[in-house]
C-alpha cells in the first residue's frame, strides 16, 4: 500500500497534526466528526493507511473496516435515536479512502441521498458533546 501522503488532510488527522473530534480509534482505523456535517453526528471513518479508495484496500481489510463501521453506526443509531444511518464511500473531496456515516431523520431536509448544500452549523462545545456521547455509546457496544 502507498505510504502516508504529505499533502493529505486525513493523513494529517491520523498523525494528530489536524485536531478533530475523534470518536473511534484503533491501530488501523480512525473515526472522527466531520467539521462540515450534513447532519449532527456526521462521521468520517477511515483506514489509517493512505489509499485513494476503499476499493483499493485488501479484501480482508475492507471486511474489518465495515465490521468497525457497524459498531460506530450502532452507536450513532442510539445517540441520535434513528435507525437510518447512511454510509457513502468517498475519495473525491479528500483523496484518502473514507466512509461518510450520516445519521438521517425523516424531516432533515435531505432527499434519499444527502444534499451537499445542506450543512449544519454546530458550535464547538456541541461537537465536543456529540463526540463524547458517541464515544461512550461505542464503549457500551459489544465488539
Ligand atoms: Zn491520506
Amino acid at each position: 500500500m502507498p505510504s502516508p501522503s504529505a499533502d493529505c488532510v486525513f493523513c494529517d488527522i491520523v498523525a494528530g497534526r489536524n485536531p478533530h473530534e475523534i470518536i473511534y480509534e484503533d491501530a488501523e482505523f480512525l473515526g472522527f466528526l466531520d467539521r462540515y456535517p450534513l447532519n449532527p453526528g456526521h462521521t468520517q471513518f477511515i483506514p489509517k493507511q493512505h489509499v485513494r479508495w476503499v476499493w483499493d484496500m485488501e479484501k480482508q481489510e475492507i471486511g474489518f473496516l465495515f465490521m468497525k463501521v457497524q459498531r460506530v453506526v450502532k452507536a450513532l443509531q442510539k445517540v441520535f435515536n434513528t435507525e437510518w444511518v447512511i454510509a457513502d464511500t468517498g475519495g473525491i473531496g479528500v483523496a484518502h479512502a473514507h466512509v461518510h456515516l450520516v445519521p438521517r431523520f425523516e424531516d432533515d431536509g435531505h432527499g434519499e441521498l444527502p444534499d451537499p448544500k445542506i450543512l449544519r452549523e454546530i458550535p464547538e462545545n456541541e461537537m465536543e458533546d456529540i463526540a463524547r456521547r458517541i464515544r461512550a455509546e461505542i464503549e457500551r457496544t459489544p465488539v
